[in-house]
């Protein structure tokens, strides 16, 4: 069966009537900007999370750009995070005007370590950025008490991990602020999008402004109602969610946990294949965790990773690589000086990691044609 296969794209979105449909109904009303679908989402995804307060906007950059602008952090400021990441969980920190300062990751889940954290702190620390790898969460519990120690905010970038959850506890939960992504290849998408949660009324109070130019009035509330004056009172940004992207997004909050249970399955499927290859490996779901299962990546032995990408692409696999670490970017090598071997858990996942397909409509027969190409290009490659 899986012979007949040729090419297994490294992601489908499974968009479909049900967002059409939702489309359609906001283009055939007044408000295209952000209204009432996007406040609409907003509760529906704090409801789904357990969280207090969800803001949507442009994408997990800008909604970790306002996390840091609405708790004050900026110039002269210290955030900790992983260089095991998308570029975004540091590039956010400068556009704030803060420094970011990487730490090394365990070496089983790619996660930060949070012993490394707590050796980095120093007077100017103001934030710490655990990064939710693959869609497993950090040591939240831990990190929050050295947060709690030293007076500092959790800004988790939680753009892997929306169905997440260990020991009661999500995304969201135990941060400050938390950052969730919606582009094109994420596990809800609407190609360009993201949210902000916090429990904090008054952090949501300026969110809303920042989000939206500083002005004290929402644009869809400029446009109801007798005409009023709006005022600025801080400087802010253009990062809002209009009613469009909500509302290709809100009928994708039913499918979230039985798309997570399809990707579970096929997560396990490759585990089980890839457990008996010599010399690969992947990161462990540690025990009573429950990943989001974002992402599925393979460790191969890193002199020859960029072979098994070609071989792997000659085969018709779809893959990518998540990720070469932030601070061997040449950005960030010439900004802060960062050298190789600075964080040589990081730098080991950076050079070894491949990632597989893996999402919801992914087919049984393409699921085994993945395992056959990599298991085929283990055997002519080596270790
Ligand atoms: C996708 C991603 C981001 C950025 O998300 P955008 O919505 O594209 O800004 C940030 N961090 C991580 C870990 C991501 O995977």
């Amino acid at each position: 069966m899986s012979t007949e296969i040729q090419k297994v794209e490294f992601f489908r979105h499974d968009l479909g009537e049900a967002e059409v449909m939702a489309v359609k109904q906001v283009l055939e009303g007044p408000i295209l900007t952000t209204g009432q679908v996007t406040y609409e989402f907003e509760r529906r995804f704090a409801r789904y999370l357990g969280v207090e307060h969800a803001v949507g906007c442009m994408s997990a950059t800008a909604a970790l750009h306002l996390a840091y602008l609405a708790l004050g952090i900026g110039p002269g400021d210290e955030v900790i995070t992983t260089p095991m990441s998308f570029i975004a969980t540091a590039t956010a920190i400068c556009h704030a005007g803060a420094t970011p300062v990487f730490v090394d990751v365990e070496p089983d889940t790619g996660n930060i370590d949070p012993a490394a954290v707590e050796s980095a702190i120093t007077p100017r620390t103001a934030a710490i950025s655990p990064v939710h790898l693959y869609g497993q969460l950090c040591d939240m519990k831990w990190l929050r008490a050295i947060a709690d120690r030293h007076g500092l905010a959790i800004v988790e970038d939680a753009a892997h991990s929306l169905e997440a959850e260990q020991e009661g506890y999500r995304s969201g939960t135990l941060g400050d602020a938390a950052a969730f992504s919606f582009y094109a290849t994420k596990g809800i998408t609407c190609g360009e999008g993201g949210c902000i949660t916090v429990h904090n009324p008054d952090l949501d109070g300026k969110l809303r402004k920042l989000i939206l130019h500083g002005m004290s009035k929402g644009a869809a509330d400029r446009y109801s109602g007798p005409y009023r004056h709006w005022d600025m009172e801080l400087l802010g940004w253009k990062y809002n969610l209009s009613n469009i992207l909500a509302a290709i997004l809100l009928p994708q909050l039913d499918r979230v946990e039985g798309n997570r249970n399809r990707r579970e399955a096929i997560c396990q499927q490759y585990e089980e294949a890839f457990s008996g290859l010599e010399g690969i490996g992947y990161p462990r779901v540690r025990p009573g965790r429950k990943s989001a299962r974002h992402l599925f990546t393979l460790w191969v032995p890193p002199a020859k990773r960029d072979a098994y990408l070609a071989a792997l692409q000659a085969r018709g696999v779809g893959v990518a690589v998540n990720y070469r670490p932030i601070h061997l970017m040449e950005f960030f090598r010439e900004t802060f000086e960062y050298q190789e071997g600075a964080f040589p858990r990081s730098e080991k996942i950076g050079y070894s990691t491949i990632s597989l397909p893996l999402y919801p409509q992914l087919t049984d027969p393409e699921v085994g044609y993945v395992i056959d190409a990599v298991r085929a290009v283990w055997c002519e490659l080596g270790t």
